[in-house]
């Protein structure tokens, strides 16, 4: 028996060194997740690639926003819903999204299973599990091997976890400076969207990410015109919102003019034109912030933004409908949100959160002048009716919505968070039952959302990420490949095959 194992671990070794590493690879990978009978395709490979991600967004999340458009258009007087363009799509998959450590994995693992067909573990980027060995994404051998351009868009920072599975190997997501310099090695085209974290290095101590950058021929552009003036003839280039704060601004809270995640799609689709072809990964990164916060309306406003940057993709679709492959998918599900709430029962209220004119995270700022200005609570109360559109039984009549007053109930509650919100984060002293709350969390801006989410017919489980599946839209060259039902690896090893690259 013993030798029986020596001689398979011998024939193991023997076949690892005639392969190189892919063997050594596979090793850590005992399951086959591959769909085998939907990967292979004999059709013409797809010139021009887009991949788009709405990080924790999955069925609730895309759900949600068709159901709030339909539910505004009809007034909430019959029961229509308004689809997102990408919902429209001629072909829908089903993609299941556990990582080697959870049920309820992160991004950084998502990510490197659609870039590069293997799981991992929560936190690696592009890495097996023992965190030793790396491996190749699908946008660095569409560069190598088919002569591709590169673009990677994002509204969080573009070394965020996302965007970072398409070009860096790294152990740990947080390792922002390494990721950058990666990013500044990969020769990749177009890098658009949010700020980079760590520019100088976490201890404020490296070479700036775009002096190397710069070093390494890259064009670095921050001002409006400076990104709307970008065209094909730019070779690498990276452009930077110029509102970007780490990231771009939540769409709720971004201002006319500025510009938005469609606006660097569409930058990025002028910057890499050519006629070998292109791959673009754009991700929507604020629809899992914003679920992270339980903020139901600004993550519905990112994930309509984000819907109006694949329509840039749309457009450039119709021009070579006959080149172009789309994909429209989600990493992961963030902050179990669901469409219906104990409170409201059957029915839903969606049309009152129009009422919300800015994301909890604007709250937040507010927040800190109110502690600062020991602002009293029937003063705070005035902001939350002008910016929530919640209203106390006195002022009944200053709300078209019957549903928007506050019960005794609900004023208390708001009461409760304000009170703890008054005392600085530093010295608060957070019981279970308020960490299950407010997380950790400003307790009002997570009192004001929750309460205006479930008087809505919003409801929400967790802070984290959850379980549930992935949906995949496909339209153009290959899309039939992405039907039915599998597993997020099979997002790469789908891509593999239509591109036929190793
Ligand atoms: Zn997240």
């Amino acid at each position: 028996m013993k030798k029986m194992v020596k001689r398979l671990l011998a024939g193991v070794v023997a076949l690892s060194l005639l392969f190189g590493g892919t063997m050594l690879m596979t090793q850590n990978q005992p399951i086959a997740y591959a769909d085998a009978t939907n990967n292979t395709w004999a059709g013409k490979t797809p010139k021009y690639i887009f991949l788009f991600i709405g990080d924790g967004m999955t069925y609730p999340q895309f759900t949600a926003a068709s159901d709030y458009l339909g539910a505004v258009k009809t007034e909430n007087k019959v029961v229509d819903t308004e689809n997102l363009a990408f919902m429209d799509f001629p072909v829908v998959g089903n993609a299941t999204t556990f990582d080697a450590s959870s049920f309820c994995p992160d991004s950084a693992s998502t990510a490197t299973s659609i870039s590069t067909g293997y799981k991992t573990l929560s936190g690696v980027i592009n890495m097996d599990t023992s965190k030793t060995l790396a491996y190749e994404t699908v946008a660095e051998k569409l560069k190598k091997q088919l002569g591709y351009k590169v673009g990677i868009v994002s509204s969080v920072p573009i070394n965020h976890a996302t965007p970072a599975a398409f070009y860096a190997h790294q152990p740990s997501r947080n390792k922002y400076y390494e990721i950058g310099q990666e990013l500044v090695n990969s020769n990749f085209d177009y890098f658009g969207g949010g700020d980079l974290l760590q520019v100088t290095g976490k201890e404020n101590d490296k070479k700036s990410l775009y002096d190397l950058a710069t070093e390494k021929g890259y064009k670095v552009v921050n001002t409006k015109q400076d990104i709307l003036n970008l065209t094909a003839a730019n070779q690498k280039t990276i452009a930077i919102s110029p509102e970007a704060d780490g990231a771009m601004p939540y769409e709720v809270d971004r201002k006319t003019g500025e510009l938005s995640l469609a606006d660097f799609t569409r930058k990025g689709i002028d910057v890499l034109f050519n006629d070998k072809g292109f791959f673009m990964m754009v991700e929507g990164g604020k629809i899992d912030w914003a679920c992270h916060a339980n903020d139901a309306v600004a993550s519905i406003q990112d994930t309509i933004a984000f819907d109006a940057a694949v329509q840039e993709a749309v457009k450039f679709y119709n021009k070579y409908p006959n080149d172009t492959l789309i994909l429209v998918t989600g990493d992961h599900e963030t902050g179990g949100m669901t469409i219906g709430f104990a409170g409201t029962q059957y029915s839903t209220y969606l049309p009152q959160l129009s009422e919300q004119s800015m994301s909890y995270e604007a709250f937040d700022a507010k927040i800190e002048t109110y502690r600062t200005d020991k602002t009293s609570f029937e003063n705070v109360l005035k902001d939350v009716q002008k910016e929530f559109g919640l209203v106390t039984e006195a002022n009944k009549d200053q709300t078209i919505y019957d549903n928007m007053v506050m019960t005794p109930y609900e004023l208390k509650q708001l009461e409760t968070a304000y009170n703890l919100s008054m005392i600085p984060s530093k010295e608060r002293a957070l019981t279970d039952a308020d960490k299950l709350l407010y997380d950790g969390y400003e307790p009002l801006s997570m009192a004001v959302t929750h309460l205006l989410n479930n008087k809505s017919g919003i409801g929400w489980t967790s802070y984290s990420h959850t379980g549930l599946p992935a949906a995949v839209f496909a339209r153009g060259l290959g899309a039939d490949m992405f039907s039915g039902s599998y597993d997020n690896t099979d997002l790469f090893i789908k891509l593999k095959a239509l591109t036929r690259v190793k």
